[in-house]
C-alpha cells in the first residue's frame, strides 16, 4: 500500500498572522516512510505548521517540495494528503464504510476497487464488523479508527495527524497509540503527527521536532531528545524537572547546598538540570541532605518533593515509603547531570 515518496523538503516555511509569527522558518528534510512528531507547548506553532503542509493555510515565506515537486503553490485537494484531526471530522449521515469510501469515490476509483480497498482499510483498523454503522453509534476510539482508515485508504504520499488522541480517555489513548505505531510499521506511510504530549511523541516518532514560539528548538531521534537536550527549554520539556542555578567547573557543579561532581562543558555561571528519577534516596554519590515535603505514590516508586537546607525545591525518587517531614539524603550519579549556560 506504500506510495513510496522519497523526500519531503521544508525550506524556511513561515506563517505570520499580522504581528504574530506563528511559524518562523521551519526547515527540515523528511525521508519517505519517516514518522515525525511536531511537539511543543500550546501556541508554539505546531498546528500552524501542519495546516501549512495540508494547504489549509498559505505560507508567508518558504517552500515545501515533495520529491522535487513544489507543493506549497498547490491547493489542498491537489496535494492529496491524508488528514486525521482531533475531532475525527466524519460525515454523520454516512455509514462507516461510506465515510472511508468517500475520497476514493470523489477520485472516481472503479467500484470494485473501492469495495476491496475499503474492506482492507477497515480490516487494518479492526472495524470490519462495524462497516454498516453510523459514526454516532461508535465510541470515540472507534470513530478515530474510522478517520484513520479514511486517511490511509487513499494511499496518500503524506499523512498529517493533529492531536488525534487528545479526545480519548487515558487508557484508550495508550491503546490507540500502539495501533497507530503498528499501522505505521505495516504501511510505512510518511507521517507528520502533532502533539503536546512528550510521551506520545517519544513512543511514536522516528524523529521529533520540538518547537517554541514558532521556532524549532531541536530536531532529533527520541533517544537524542531524551538524553541530550540542547537547551534548558528542551530539557525541561523532556522531563528534566529539577533546575538549579550555580557555578560550573570542568569537574563539578557548585550550588548553595554543596558541590556535585560531574563533567561539564560549561564553566562559570550555569544551570544544572536532572530528572526526578535520577535524583534518588538510594544513591550515595553526590548526596545532599533534604527534607521531604510531599510524597506521591507511583506504583514501583514514590515521587518526592523535597527542600534542601538552602530552601531549594527539588523532585526526587525513592523506593521505600517516606513521610512529609522526614530528613533524607538524595544523590545523583555524575553522568545524569546536565549543565547549561544560564
Ligand atoms: P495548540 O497546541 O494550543 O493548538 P499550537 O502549537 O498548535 O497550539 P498554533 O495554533 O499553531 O499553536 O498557534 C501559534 C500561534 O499563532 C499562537 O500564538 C496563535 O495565537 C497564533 N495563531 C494561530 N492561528 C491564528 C489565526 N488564525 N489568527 C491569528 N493568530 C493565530
Amino acid at each position: 500500500m506504500s506510495p513510496g515518496i522519497t523526500t519531503l523538503d521544508l525550506a524556511g516555511v513561515s506563517r505570520r498572522f499580522g504581528q504574530v509569527t506563528a511559524l518562523d522558518g521551519l526547515s527540515m528534510t523528511i525521508t519517505g516512510g519517516e514518522f515525525i512528531a511536531l511537539l511543543g507547548p500550546s501556541g508554539c506553532g505546531k498546528s500552524t505548521a501542519l495546516n501549512c503542509l495540508a494547504g489549509l493555510l498559505p505560507l508567508t515565506a518558504g517552500r515545501i517540495t515533495l520529491d522535487g515537486k513544489r507543493m506549497d503553490t498547490q491547493p489542498a485537494e491537489r496535494r492529496g494528503f491524508g488528514m486525521v484531526f482531533q475531532n475525527y471530522a466524519l460525515f454523520p449521515h454516512l455509514t462507516v464504510e461510506r465515510n472511508v469510501a468517500f475520497g476514493l469515490r470523489m477520485r472516481k476509483v472503479p467500484k470494485a476497487d473501492v469495495r476491496s480497498r475499503v474492506r482492507a482499510a477497515l480490516e487494518l483498523v479492526h472495524l470490519e464488523h462495524l462497516a454498516r454503522s453510523h459514526p454516532g453509534q461508535l465510541s470515540g476510539g472507534q470513530q478515530q479508527r474510522v478517520a484513520i482508515a479514511r486517511a490511509v485508504v487513499l494511499r496518500p504520499p503524506l499523512v498529517l495527524m493533529d492531536e488525534p488522541l487528545s479526545n480519548l480517555d487515558a487508557k484508550l489513548r495508550v491503546e490507540m497509540r500502539t495501533e497507530i505505531k503498528r499501522l505505521h510499521q505495516e504501511l510505512g506511510l510518511t507521517t507528520i503527527y502533532v502533539t503536546h504530549d512528550q510521551e506520545e511523541a517519544l513512543s511514536l516518532a522516528d524523529r521529533l521536532v520540538l518547537m517554541k514560539d514558532g521556532q524549532v528548538q531541536q530536531i532529533g531521534t527520541p533517544e537524542e531528545l531524551y538524553a541530550q537536550p540542547v537547551s534548558p527549554f528542551v530539557a525541561d520539556f523532556m522531563g528534566f524537572r529539577n533546575q538549579i542555578a550555580g557555578t560550573a567547573t570542568d569537574t563539578g557543579f557548585t550550588f548553595d547546598d554543596g558541590t556535585w561532581q560531574g563533567r561539564s562543558t560549561v564553566t562559570g555561571a550555569a544551570v544544572a538540570m536532572c530528572r526526578p528519577e535520577d535524583l534518588r534516596v538510594d544513591i550515595e554519590h553526590n548526596a545532599i541532605k533534604v527534607t521531604v515535603e510531599v510524597v506521591e505514590y507511583h506504583g514501583r516508586q514514590f515521587l518526592l518533593e523535597v527542600r534542601t537546607t538552602s530552601g531549594l525545591k527539588l523532585h526526587a525518587v525513592c523506593y521505600e515509603p517516606h513521610n512529609p517531614g522526614d530528613e533524607v539524603r538524595i544523590g545523583i550519579t555524575p553522568d545524569r547531570l546536565l549543565v547549561f549556560e544560564p
